[in-house]
C-alpha cells in the first residue's frame, strides 16, 4: 500500500464563528471517532494530519498541501459545511471520505459529495478504504462494516491528537471518553435505539484514568455513552480502582431509570458534577424515566421528586423534554412541563423539537410515509433552527404559540429567580441565569417568536411549512449564506437541497446502484460495499446520539456550564 497524507477534520462547527462562547467551548466539543481514524490510519503506516474545526481555523493552512485522502465526520446540522468543504479538497486533487452521524442518516444525499460515506467503521473498514483510496464520482461508495467496532483506542492512544485539541480550549479543557456503544433503551426517535448495547474494556478505562491524572492537574472528563452507567457497578468500580475518589470531573448523559439514590451518591462520590437525563415525554418512554405506565400529572410528580432528590448531591441537572411527539396533543403537554418547571426550580429544562434525522430511526419511515418531513436544509436540523416534521396534533402556529408559551414559562424572570435559589452552589445558580438570558432562554424565544411572526405575515413561510410548495423562504437561504460565510462560494450547486423522503424510497426501489468498486475493489469482501442501500446505517462518529438528537445540543450547553463552575470552585479550593 502507497503511503498516504491523510486529512482528518472533525467539524465541531457549522461555519465559520468569532464567538465567544465558540473560541471558549468548540474544542472541548471534539468527537471521539475523528481520532480513533487517526489512529488507526498511523498504525497502516501513513502521515496523519487531525484538524477539529472549531469555527477558526483555516482548513487549507493547517492540512497538507498535497493531502491524498480527507476524512470529514459530520453532523447533520454541519452538512453543508462538509459538502462544501469536499469540493474544495477535491478541486485540489484529494480524494474524501464522510462518517459520523450525518452519513449515517443521509447516505443517499452525502454520496453524490463524497468519494466514500462511512456507516458503521471498524479498523478493517479504514483499512480497507486506505488501500482503495480512488475516485468515486458521480456517486461515492458507502461502505458499513456489520456492526460496532469491539474496542477503539483509549485516551493514551488518542493522546496525540487530543492534547493539540484541548489547546485550543483557553480556560478549561475536557477530555472525551466512551465506555459503551449503543443502547438498551428504545427511544423510537433515537439513532440509538436501534444500535445493540455493548460496553468496552474496563481496563482500557482505567488505564486512562489513571493517565489522565499525570496528563493534567484537575482532568474534565466528558462520558459520550449513548447512556452512561447501564452497567453501573461495572463502571463505578473500575473509576474506584482506577484513581481516588473525586479526583476527576466527570459529565455523563444517563437515564432517570440508572439514577436511584444510592447510585447517585456513589456518583458524587466519584466526582459526578453534572448529570443529562432524558425525560422526553410526559405520556411515553416511562422505561428510562422510571416511572413505568404512570402519564400525565402523575408522572411529572414522580419525576419531579426524583429530580429534587438528584440535585440533593449532583450540582447540576439538565433534564431533556422532546416537543412535538406524535403522543401529544392540545395543551396538556406543555402545561405539565410548566408545572414540572415550577416543582423542580433547580434543574434546567431544554427543549429540542421533533426532529427526523433521515433514516436515523426506524420511525422516520413512518413519518416520511405519511408526507409529514419538510424538506429544510440540513443546516437548519439541530433540534432548535427547524423542526422538520408536521406535528400529528397540532398546526404550526398552534404549536410555536406553545413552544414560546413553556419558554416564555421557564425563562420568565420568576423561574429564573427560583431556579437561582434552588441551588446552593454559587456558580451553577449564575450559570442558570446566564443560559437563561443568553440564546438558549431568551434568544431562542426570539427566534421562535420570528417563526411564527413570518408564519402569519412571511408569503414563503406558511406554503413552505404546509408543503404546498417546496420553495425555500429566502430567510433560510440567506440565514445559511451567512453561516457558511466565503465557503459558500464552494457548496456544490443544488446541495443546500435534500430528498426528506430518501430512505423510504431507498427501501421501495434501492436507488444506490451497484458499486463499481465492488467489482474491482477488495473492499466489497471486507466489509460488505453496498450494492444496495443496507438497512441499517451505523454511525461513525461517537456517541451517536449527539447526531441524531439531544445531545449535541445538550450535552455543549451542558459542559459549558458544568466546567466554568467546576474551573471557579477549583481556583477557589487552590
Ligand atoms: S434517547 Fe437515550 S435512552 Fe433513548 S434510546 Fe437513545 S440513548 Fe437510549
Amino acid at each position: 500500500m502507497r503511503k498516504l497524507r491523510v486529512g482528518i477534520i472533525d467539524l465541531v462547527s457549522n461555519g465559520p464563528t468569532r464567538t465567544l462562547f465558540a473560541r471558549v467551548m468548540n474544542a472541548n466539543l471534539a468527537s471521539i471517532m475523528p481520532q480513533v481514524i487517526a489512529v488507526w490510519c498511523e498504525q497502516q503506516g501513513h502521515d496523519v494530519t487531525l484538524v477539529c474545526y472549531t469555527g477558526f481555523e483555516n482548513l487549507l493552512e493547517e492540512l497538507p498541501d498535497d493531502v491524498d485522502l480527507v476524512f470529514i465526520g459530520a453532523f447533520t446540522e454541519a452538512a453543508q459545511l462538509a459538502y462544501a468543504l469536499s469540493n474544495l479538497f477535491r478541486s485540489r486533487g484529494a480524494v474524501t471520505a464522510l462518517g459520523g452521524p450525518h452519513a449515517r442518516c443521509y447516505p443517499q444525499d452525502a454520496r453524490q459529495y463524497f468519494d466514500y460515506v462511512l456507516g458503521f467503521t471498524d479498523q478493517a473498514t479504514v483499512r480497507e478504504l486506505l488501500r482503495d483510496c480512488s475516485q468515486h464520482r458521480p456517486l461515492g461508495v458507502h461502505l458499513t462494516a456489520a456492526q460496532q467496532p469491539s474496542a477503539l483506542p483509549g485516551v493514551r492512544e488518542r493522546w496525540k491528537f487530543i492534547e493539540p485539541t484541548l489547546k485550543k480550549a483557553p480556560f478549561f479543557k475536557i477530555v472525551p471518553m466512551i465506555g459503551s456503544l449503543g443502547c438498551p433503551y428504545t427511544c423510537s426517535f433515537c439513532i440509538d435505539s436501534v444500535v445493540p448495547y455493548q460496553p468496552l474494556d474496563l481496563d482500557v478505562i482505567k488505564e486512562d484514568l489513571r493517565f489522565l491524572l499525570k496528563k493534567l492537574r484537575r482532568p474534565h472528563v466528558g462520558w459520550h455513552d449513548p447512556t452512561f452507567g447501564v452497567r453501573f457497578d461495572d463502571f463505578m468500580d473500575a473509576i474506584e480502582e482506577a484513581i481516588p475518589p473525586d479526583s476527576i470531573d466527570f459529565i455523563a448523559e444517563t437515564c432517570l431509570s440508572i439514577l436511584s439514590e444510592p447510585h447517585v451518591q456513589r456518583l458524587k462520590r466519584n466526582g459526578f458534577k453534572a448529570v443529562l437525563p432524558g425525560i422526553e415525554s410526559w405520556y411515553d418512554m416511562g422505561n428510562k424515566s422510571k416511572s413505568g405506565k404512570m402519564v400525565g400529572m402523575e408522572k411529572v410528580r414522580q419525576v419531579s421528586q426524583h429530580v429534587n432528590m438528584i440535585l440533593r448531591y449532583i450540582p447540576y441537572v439538565q433534564t431533556n423534554f422532546v416537543l412535538g411527539l406524535d403522543t401529544d396533543e392540545g395543551p396538556e403537554p406543555f402545561e405539565l412541563t410548566k408545572r414540572f418547571v415550577d416543582l423542580t426550580p433547580g434543574t434546567f429544562p431544554t427543549y429540542p423539537l421533533l426532529s427526523a434525522f433521515g433514516q436515523a430511526a426506524p420511525r422516520n419511515l413512518e413519518y416520511q410515509r405519511a408526507n409529514r418531513v419538510l424538506p429544510f436544509p440540513l443546516h437548519f436540523l439541530n433540534n432548535t433552527h427547524a423542526m422538520n416534521v408536521r406535528p400529528a396534533n397540532y398546526s404550526w402556529t398552534d404549536f410555536y404559540g406553545r413552544v414560546i408559551n413553556v419558554s416564555k414559562h421557564t425563562f420568565s424572570w420568576r423561574a429564573i429567580f427560583n431556579r437561582y435559589r434552588a441551588i446552593k452552589a454559587g456558580i451553577p445558580r449564575w450559570m442558570n441565569v446566564v443560559r437563561a438570558i443568553s440564546s438558549e432562554g431568551f434568544g431562542r424565544i426570539r427566534y421562535y417568536t420570528e417563526v411564527r411572526r413570518r408564519l402569519a405575515a412571511d408569503p414563503q413561510f406558511r406554503p413552505y411549512f404546509e408543503q404546498e410548495t417546496t420553495e425555500l423562504p429566502r430567510f433560510y437561504k440567506d440565514r445559511a449564506r451567512k453561516d457558511l460565510g466565503p465557503l459558500w462560494e464552494w457548496l456544490p450547486e443544488g446541495a443546500l437541497y435534500h430528498d426528506p423522503n430518501a430512505y423510504l424510497n431507498s427501501q421501495e426501489k434501492p436507488s444506490l446502484k451497484p458499486l463499481s468498486i465492488a467489482a474491482k475493489s477488495p473492499l466489497s469482501d471486507v466489509v460488505g460495499v453496498s450494492r444496495v442501500l443496507p438497512k441499517r446505517f451505523r454511525d461513525m462518529r461517537v456517541p451517536a446520539k449527539r447526531a441524531g438528537f439531544h445531545l449535541g445540543n445538550s450535552l455543549r450547553n451542558m459542559t459549558a456550564t458544568v466546567v466554568a463552575i467546576e474551573q471557579k470552585e477549583n481556583e477557589k479550593n487552590a
